[in-house]
């Protein structure tokens, strides 16, 4: 099967140090992935990292999306030399490769008229006028301080697809749309990297659907989905139809921002075919998952 992996944060962890050695253990399960025969493509969460990356930069005025560039090079660096370790240790003759990777995003989105998305440090009240002559938008966090916020629109077309496509046809493990893929808005024939966060799983819907992937399949935390959840009433669901998961969303039974988001990119992937499934699962669960033996499927 051609599978997307999105791969969240507790893949990855919070510092350089900290990712170079969990990115070992993430590039197991991917790699008993392929040596099952599944084509599999990589998509990666960047929230900390674009926030230290941003943050460091700060003082040479780094653009946003020149920070998210970055972090795709950083992170996928450390993938490709995991997998790639991890592949030639048991004798697995596949390369990874990471691609820098623009998401079209509609510059009408209507996210930008309402930027959400909190990134990089705490400001305060005073520090607040200078940072709105840049042209920033700050909004209060949670009485914790002031922080930039950006639109967090949704992707509609992934620039390097051909590439993309190429690479993975030929027989290539390839690492895309890191942190969601660099937004960019169209103007005219030229791309145009705009400040603003694609959430990653739903770039990881569109990747899937866009290299005709079979299943999606976003790894995370958590080894299922619950209904009720952090409740006395909790139940982790195995298997869920379209119209069991759109009900459960208006009920609001998945955190907006964490999980959510990962349900809403599985109706949408799953809903674009009958032959095509979504599981949420744990990273060590994948395999067992993929055999249906656990996880939460929605189909
Ligand atoms: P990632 O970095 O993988 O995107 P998130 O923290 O954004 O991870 O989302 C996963 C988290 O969502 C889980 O660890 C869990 O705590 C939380 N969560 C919220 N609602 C639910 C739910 N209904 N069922 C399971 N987990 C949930
Ligand atoms: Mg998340």
């Amino acid at each position: 099967m051609r599978i997307v992996v999105a791969l969240g944060g507790n893949a990855l962890g919070n510092t350089a140090q900290e990712q170079l050695s969990l990115v070992k253990d993430t590039a197991k399960p991917l790699v008993d992935l392929i040596e099952e025969g599944h084509q599999v493509v990589i998509v990666h969460g960047n929230g900390p990292q674009v926030g230290m990356i941003n943050l460091a930069m700060e003082s040479t005025n780094m653009p946003f999306p020149e920070c998210g560039a970055m972090s795709q090079g950083y992170i996928g660096f450390h993938l490709q030399n995991a997998l790639q370790n991890e592949l030639k240790s048991r004798g697995v003759n596949k390369s990874a490769a990471t691609i820098v990777t623009q998401v079209i995003v509609d510059k009408d989105d209507q996210a930008f008229s309402n930027p959400t998305k909190p990134i990089g440090k705490f400001y305060t009240a005073a520090e607040v006028p200078s940072l709105e002559t840049k042209g920033f938008i700050v909004k209060e966090d949670a009485g914790r301080g002031y922080r930039r916020v950006v639109a967090s629109p949704f992707p509609i077309e992934i620039s390097e697809k051909s590439i993309v496509t190429s690479l993975i046809d030929a027989g290539n493990i390839v690492i895309t749309c890191g942190g969601g893929g660099i937004p960019v808005i169209k103007e005219g024939n030229d791309l145009i990297g705009v400040p603003a966060v694609i959430d990653k799983d739903n770039a990881a819907m569109l990747l899937a659907k866009t290299i005709k992937a079979d299943y999606l399949v976003i790894l995370t935390a958590v080894e299922k989905v619950a209904i009720n959840f952090g409740t006395a009433d909790e139940k982790w669901l195995s298997e869920l139809t379209i119209d069991q998961a759109k009900k459960y969303c208006a009920e609001g039974h998945f955190a907006p921002g964490s999980m959510l988001p990962k349900v809403e990119a599985c109706i949408m992937f799953a809903e674009s075919s009958n032959e095509r499934k979504s599981l949420i699962t744990s990273l060590e669960k994948a395999k067992e998952g993929l055999k249906g033996l656990t996880g939460t499927v929605i189909k």
